[in-house]
C-alpha cells in the first residue's frame, strides 16, 4: 500500500453487509475504484458488521457519500489515512495492553498485565472506537496523566466518548468528580455503559459516577446543565471540533482545561485558531509524535 492510501470504515448491519454490490457494477464511471471488504468482528454480535473501503488516494466528500449510501444502516463512519486508521482491524486481534503514564488499558484476557499503582481500565475490543490502541486515545490519556500531577478536576465532560475510555480514566483519576460522557452514536453509549459495568464505575449523576448521553457536540440539555466544566476532553475529528468551538469554549469555566485530539498535524493550527477566538490559549507545547497530535488549551 502506498503512503497515500486512505480507508473509509463504517459499521453496518448484516443485511447491508451481505447486500454489498460489486463496486464496478454500481460505479462504472470510476477509473480507480476502491476495494471494499466486509467482515463480522465479533461472532457474538452477528448483526454488527464492519465495512472497510481502501482508496489509493484521499477520496473527496462526494465519494465518501456515495460509498456510505451503499450501507443504509451505516454509523461510525471514519475516513483516515491507512497507517493510522486501521483500528477496526486491530480490534479484531487479541489486543496488547497499552500504557500511558499511570493508565493501563487492557482487555479481560490481559488483566494480568496490571502492576501496583496502575490505573487499569478494562476495555474489550468491539465496535466502538477507543481501545487505547490509537495514537489519539493514547495522547489524551497521557495528557490526563500530566494534568493529574498539576490539578484536581471536579466537573468533567468527555465528548465523543467511543468506548468511554477517557471518561473512565478521568473518573478513576479524579474520584470525587462528576463526569458526563457523550457520543453522537447510540452504539457507543451502549458500549460505554457495558464498559462502566466491567470497570465497576456506576452510571449516574453523583460524584464518582459517569452520566451518559447521546448528543452531537454540546447539543444536550444535560451537557449545558452540568456546565461550567473545569475539564473537557474531546477526541473527535478536526471539522466537528472547529464547528463546536463556540459552545465548548463557553462551557468551560475560567481556568478550565480543554484536551483535543482527532485532528491531524496539518489541521492543528486551524483548530487552535478556532478556539483562540473564544479565549482559549495553549497550556503546554503541542504533544504527540506523528500524525495525530494532542492539543491542550486553557480558558483565560
Ligand atoms: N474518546 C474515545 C473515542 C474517540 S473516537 C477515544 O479517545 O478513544 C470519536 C468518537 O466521537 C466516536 O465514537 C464518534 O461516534 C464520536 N463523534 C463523532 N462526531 C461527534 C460529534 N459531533 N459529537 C459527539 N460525538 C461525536
Amino acid at each position: 500500500m502506498s503512503a497515500d492510501c486512505w480507508t473509509l470504515t463504517l459499521a453496518c448491519n448484516r443485511a447491508d453487509a451481505e447486500a454489498m454490490p460489486e463496486i464496478g457494477d454500481v460505479f462504472p464511471d470510476l477509473a480507480d475504484p476502491p476495494s471494499l471488504n466486509v467482515e463480522e468482528p465479533d461472532p457474538d454480535q452477528p448483526d454488527a458488521w464492519v465495512m472497510t473501503a481502501y482508496f489509493n488516494e484521499k477520496p473527496d466528500a462526494g465519494m465518501v457519500a456515495r460509498i456510505t449510501a451503499l450501507f443504509p444502516s451505516a454509523h461510525h463512519v471514519v475516513l483516515a489515512p491507512l497507517a493510522d486508521a486501521d483500528w477496526t482491524t486491530m480490534s479484531q486481534r487479541n489486543l496488547e495492553p497499552v500504557r500511558a503514564g499511570r493508565f493501563l488499558v487492557h482487555t479481560a484476557a490481559h488483566a494480568r498485565a496490571r502492576r501496583p499503582g496502575d490505573i487499569a481500565l478494562a476495555i474489550e475490543a468491539g465496535l466502538a472506537f477507543g481501545t487505547g490502541q490509537h495514537a489519539t486515545t493514547l495522547g489524551c490519556l497521557s495528557a490526563l496523566d500530566r494534568l493529574a500531577k498539576m490539578r484536581r478536576f471536579t466537573h468533567i465532560a468527555d465528548l465523543g466518548t467511543g468506548t468511554g475510555v477517557l471518561a473512565l480514566a478521568a473518573a478513576r483519576r479524579w474520584k470525587e468528580a462528576r463526569v458526563i460522557a457523550s457520543d453522537i452514536d447510540p452504539v457507543s453509549i451502549a458500549v460505554t455503559r457495558a464498559n462502566l459495568r466491567d470497570n465497576k464505575v456506576a452510571a449516574g449523576r453523583a460524584a464518582g459516577q459517569i452520566e451518559l448521553v447521546v448528543a452531537a457536540g454540546m447539543e444536550h440539555r444535560r451537557l449545558s446543565q452540568c456546565a461550567p466544566y473545569d475539564l473537557i476532553v474531546a477526541n473527535i475529528l478536526a471539522p466537528p471540533l472547529v464547528a463546536i468551538s463556540r459552545p465548548v469554549s463557553a462551557a468551560l469555566a475560567p481556568g478550565g482545561v480543554l484536551v483535543l485530539a482527532g485532528l491531524l498535524r496539518s489541521q492543528a493550527t486551524r483548530v487552535r485558531a478556532a478556539y483562540r477566538k473564544h479565549g482559549l490559549v495553549p497550556l503546554e507545547p503541542q504533544r504527540g509524535k506523528g500524525e495525530w497530535p494532542c492539543v491542550v488549551l486553557v480558558r483565560k
